[in-house]
């Protein structure tokens, strides 16, 4: 088996299959072999705490693409094996099974994993976390028979699986650590309309509240309320990015992840990496940017695509993401590391923009049906511009 025009990707996620399809897309014609630990191919992850975990979109809604996708680009699909290591001098990486894959380029795009907290009873079966399709299946099936939830973690994915949960009917208690949910990454204004957004929605919020255990399961203890018995518990308690096969194969790595250039090159020959496993450096930006979001996976996928192609492609887009709170949708770009104002913009009936701004130049703009200012945001983060006078 040669690797001499082999594209190896590791990984099923979005990042890993934007690889894949702009490296053909760009004129790649050497094999495309996609290697991943998960039992089905690449799919959407972000109905899994929204329309899939309520029972409102079907399996069919999630794959990213249809099977003759992968026939038709000639791209291999390897699934439920694991890659375990990776020979960066050979040009080789090992699965699980045994097989081996000479590469000419690389793709690491392992993505992260559910970060459990150091806590009694967090790695007991009962305790669930969501990440993967089957995690949400298992989720939805247990809130199914279920009375009561407890969700720990109030970043997006525990709001959105809050409201789900409370839409099945379950009584949910979502446990925020910090005065207001996502207050320290997106200031107190919007923490506020989140607990009124989540408090419509009939979760019952415990703010300043820390999970310290689970007792078989089942019984949650927590500061400063003592003890709560319900039939589910989520933690929703942040990502670990999975960059282990990139730390064993001595490439550089730094806070966790693979460290890559602008064309997400790292560094090791031939071996790239892209998504939520890498730290890139933005172009725009100046400074390498760690993003856990679903449309930078794509387009970090799809700069390693072209890079791989031999085509030109550099990370320049501002990163965000959205989110969608039963209904209501929030869309966010920012450059993700901190900002010294926020200033909170009231438009008709519950609409808002929040600009974000750090020494006068916009870092980020938050938006809630104001889609304008979406835009509007996007290009002054990108072009470092200070928001004009009248707002
Ligand atoms: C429930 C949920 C809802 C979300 N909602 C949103 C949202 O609304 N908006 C938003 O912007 N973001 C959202 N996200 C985040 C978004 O899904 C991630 O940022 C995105 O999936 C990252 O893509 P990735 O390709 O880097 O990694 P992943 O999607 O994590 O994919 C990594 C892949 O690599 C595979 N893998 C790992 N290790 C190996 C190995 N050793 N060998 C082979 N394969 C391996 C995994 O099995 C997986 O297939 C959500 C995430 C979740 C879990």
């Amino acid at each position: 088996m040669r690797g001499d025009d082999r594209f190896v990707l590791v990984g099923g996620g979005p990042a890993a299959y934007a690889a894949a399809q702009a490296y053909r897309e760009a004129g790649g014609g050497g094999e495309v072999v996609l290697l991943s630990a998960d039992t089905e191919p690449p799919y959407e992850r972000p109905p899994l705490s929204k329309e899939f975990l309520r029972g409102e979109a079907g399996e069919d809604e999630l794959p990213l693409a249809p099977p003759h996708f992968y026939r038709d680009h000639g791209i291999e699909v390897v699934l439920d094996d694991a890659v375990v290591g990776l020979d960066t001098a050979g040009h080789v990486v090992h699965t699980a099974s045994g097989r081996e894959f000479p590469y000419h380029h690389c793709l690491l795009a392992t993505g992260a994993q559910p970060a459990r907290p150091r806590i009694p009873g967090a790695v007991h079966p009962n305790v669930r976390t969501l990440r993967s399709a089957a995690d949400g299946r298992a989720l939805r099936k247990a809130a199914e028979s279920a009375r009561s939830a407890v969700i720990a973690g109030a970043g997006f994915i525990g709001c959105e699986a809050a409201i789900s949960l409370s839409r099945m009917g379950v009584q949910v208690t979502l446990l925020c650590p910090d005065e207001l949910p996502q207050q320290r990454r997106l200031g107190p204004t919007v923490g506020r309309k989140l607990l009124h957004w989540l408090k419509c929605e009939g979760v019952s919020v415990l703010t300043g509240t820390r999970l310290l255990g689970v007792d078989d399961g089942y019984r949650v203890r927590t500061e400063p309320v003592p003890l709560l018995d319900t039939d589910l518990v989520l933690l929703a308690t942040g990502v670990a990015p999975r960059a282990e096969l990139a730390r064993q194969a001595g490439i550089s790595t730094t806070e966790g992840r693979i460290c890559a250039d602008e064309r997400m090159r790292t560094s090791a020959p031939g071996v790239l990496a892209a998504g939520d496993v890498a730290l890139a450096y933005h172009a725009a930006a100046r400074r390498p940017l760690p993003v856990e979001h679903w449309d930078d996976a794509l387009t970090m996928g799809q700069i390693a695509g072209r890079t791989a192609a031999g085509a030109e492609a550099t990370w320049t887009q501002p990163p965000g993401f959205r989110s969608l709170l039963g209904e209501r949708s929030l869309k966010y770009v920012a450059w993700g590391d901190g900002f010294d104002h926020a200033e909170l913009v009231q438009h008709e009936g519950e609409a808002f923009t929040v600009w974000y701004t750090r020494k006068e130049v916009v870092v980020g703009v938050l938006t809630h049906d104001a889609d304008d200012d979406h835009e509007r945001g996007t290009a002054l983060v990108q072009a470092g511009l200070p928001l004009p006078a009248q707002q």
